[in-house]
């Protein structure tokens, strides 16, 4: 029954390309986004319906690099790339995409990007802990507010701001508790498993209806007959985001006897613990405040990445951890230090992996991820 649960997340991608394309031709808007800074519950607040347009396949990175440079990360190329070539719908289906100034390879693609769309590029600061850094992100915030009223032809309310923020809370709390489950022994869900219904959760076009999937598998997942302990490694994954095609880690690591418990990065549990506070009168505060505290490693200082790993790491009973950095992320790379500081000072075995979305190093990645597996102490 899990199993088909989680093939039924696998197929909400297909599913709501239609329901997209559908609501297309009632005259429905699409919003493009590519990462987690930015503020869907604006999107949703204007009727819009908000779409993950992150590129996860190699498929088009050739195509990109007729544009960019080849010594790019994957994540961005592969990006640009299906926006070049037409070939991802959602991406054609977008009457406006957002950006953020997040890391400079990115800022400098959309760009570029803005000769395919019309692209929106919210100024990120990249310090979280001053007031001019919160007025500057509020100011992005009502920035945009007006740009979606203008390009969609809506009017934005704080009203539809509040309904939205209180769906996405929902929905943040119905996956952090899929995510919880594998704090158990043994995981309830496999590494694989988690990313399906992480990334898939992207491509829905009904928060309502996705949040009760959501709450049906945690359901499912407490029914089920609780087995003994297991002995094998229980392994937390952070660093750059990953999808569905660009996980060969997870599987890898899998595939070795591993389980891989738990996911720091961006589709996982980076801003499963973010909720917005409705306690205010400006819901634009409310969401400058929860969006700028996301730990992404274009933050400097990004003191509360390494808390959220060192508590990740304790809850999910972490026995070893794997740092894995898409080739020419700069930020991330250097932050791989301090994460492995963390973890170290932890007692336990660290690998920090840099790769691209290619198949051309699985060998070595399995040697390497081998080697740590077998300094796994249980
Ligand atoms: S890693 Fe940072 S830049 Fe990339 S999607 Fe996540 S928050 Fe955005
Ligand atoms: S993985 Fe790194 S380089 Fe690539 S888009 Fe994210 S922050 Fe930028």
């Amino acid at each position: 029954m899990l199993k088909e649960l989680v093939q039924k997340f696998a197929s909400v991608r297909e599913i709501n390309l239609m329901r997209i394309k559908e609501a297309k031709d009632t005259g429905r808007k699409v919003v493009g986004i590519y990462c987690t800074y930015c503020p869907q519950e604006l999107i949703l607040a204007a009727g819009a319906i908000p779409v993950g347009l992150c590129g996860t396949s190699e498929a088009p990175i050739a195509a990109a690099e007729e544009t960019l440079p080849r010594n790019l990360c994957p994540l961005i190329k592969s990006s640009y790339g299906f926006a070049v070539t037409d070939t991802c719908p959602f991406f054609h289906f977008s009457d406006l995409v957002i950006g953020e100034t997040t890391c400079d390879g990115k800022k400098k693609m959309f760009e570029i990007m803005q000769d395919i769309k019309p692209v929106h590029v919210m100024q990120l600061p990249h310090l979280n802990n001053t007031q001019a850094s919160f007025d500057l992100w509020v100011d992005e915030l009502r920035r945009l507010k007006l740009r979606l009223e203008e390009e969609l032809n809506v009017q934005i309310t704080d009203e539809e701001i509040w309904k939205a923020v209180d769906v996405i809370n929902r929905e943040k709390k119905a996956l952090k508790a899929i995510f919880d489950l594998n704090r158990a022994d043994p995981p309830p869900i496999s590494g694989i498993e988690l990313l399906t219904v992480a990334w898939s959760r992207s491509f829905s076009s009904n928060k309502g209806e996705m949040i009760d999937n959501l709450n049906g598998l945690v359901k499912e997942v407490g029914l089920q007959e609780k087995t003994i302990s297991d002995p094998a490694p229980r392994v937390l994954l952070t660093g750059c985001p990953v999808g569905l095609g660009s996980e060969k880690v997870i599987r890898l690591t899998e595939e070795l006897g591993a389980h891989v418990v738990a996911m720091e990065n961006c589709s996982g549990y980076k801003t499963l613990d973010l909720q917005t506070d409705t306690a205010g009168n400006d819901p634009i505060v409310a969401l400058a405040e929860k969006y700028l505290a996301i730990p992404c490693s274009c933050m400097s200082p990004n003191s509360y990445r390494l808390e959220l790993l060192n508590s990740m790491i304790d809850d999910f009973r972490v026995d070893a951890v794997i740092d894995l950095t898409w080739q020419a992320c700069h930020t991330y790379n250097i932050e791989a230090y301090e994460v492995g500081k963390v973890v170290k000072q932890k007692g336990l075995p660290y690998l920090h992996l840099e790769s691209d979305y290619s198949n051309s190093d699985l060998e070595s990645l399995k040697v390497r991820i081998e080697a740590m597996l077998e300094m796994v102490e249980k």
